[in-house]
């Protein structure tokens, strides 16, 4: 292997470390949070890796000041709406999220496709309205444990890719930030081991190869999630198509998320 030529792929992707804090932190909780990562980032992160932290929405605006002037930090939603607005109670629209000045929308988590039945052919939708507001989707895609014990596991990551992101052009594609969580590995403290996680993100590289070219490919950035902690991120990050993480228990922790940012220094 060109070990060289190896690196110089790796280089031209923007490395991302992604908190996603689910349904946790009220507001004074989120805010204190967020100040300690800031603070962390500014004295601790080093390189030219970024870290996005996705948070309730009733957090988002807060934190957006937060990081103003902040070129380390940005901040994100966990969901959108596919409508632009409308008689939708309770939903918060992408144009919405993006008043507030968040930068990124998480969207097909595993926990929306399972528990709010979210299906490919809606999150094609919700990728859409996001990006037609500016939004970068971190878009989550991934298989269940059944499915990689079926030997599916590789015939469901291509149809959430092309059903959830091949309506796009190339020019939209490359605002998606793609993450690979297998569904086995989110919140159980079992992580895909390095060589099963650079398996699958090669094969996503190379779907969307085939689907927009090597260079866009080659500009996609892919995180790891699935139980990712200061412990085993180094390795997992090592691997020549891992970009970075969305990282969610350990994103709660400012210590640990910012030792796992830290990875890249
Ligand atoms: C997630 O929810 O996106 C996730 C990766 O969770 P955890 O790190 O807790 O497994």
């Amino acid at each position: 292997m060109d070990h060289g030529l190896w690196t110089k792929t790796k280089d031209m992707r923007k490395k991302i470390v992604a908190g996603n804090w689910k349904m946790n932190m009220d507001y004074e909780e989120g805010l204190s949070l967020f100040s300690e990562v800031l603070n962390m980032a500014h004295d601790e992160v080093t390189g030219k890796q970024h870290i996005v932290v996705c948070s309730p929405f009733i957090h988002l605006h807060s934190l957006v000041q937060m990081a103003k002037g902040n070129t380390k930090v940005s901040v994100g939603a966990q969901n959108a709406h596919q409508a632009e607005s409308g008689a939708f109670t309770g939903e918060t629209s992408a144009k919405m999220i993006r008043s507030t000045g968040a930068e990124y929308v998480i969207l097909g988590h595993s926990e929306r496709r399972q528990y709010f039945g979210e299906t490919n052919e809606l999150l094609a939708k919700k990728v859409y309205t996001a990006l037609k507001h500016s939004l970068k989707p971190i878009f989550c895609i991934g298989e269940t444990l059944q499915e990689r014990e079926s030997n599916v596991h590789f015939d469901v990551i291509k149809s959430q890719l092309a059903e959830g992101l091949y309506h796009l052009d190339a020019g939209h594609f490359g605002q998606v930030v793609i993450a690979y969580e297998p569904v086995w590995a989110i919140g159980t403290g079992v992580t895909a081991t390095s060589a099963q996680a650079q398996e699958i993100h090669a094969f996503i590289r190379k779907e969307i190869a085939a689907k927009y070219g090597q260079e866009v490919a080659d500009h996609t950035s892919i995180l790891y999630g699935g139980s990712a902690n200061p412990k085993n991120a180094p390795e997992l990050f090592a691997q020549p198509d891992i970009d970075g993480g969305l990282i969610g228990g350990a994103s709660l922790k400012s210590r640990d998320f910012t030792d796992i940012a830290k990875v890249f220094n």
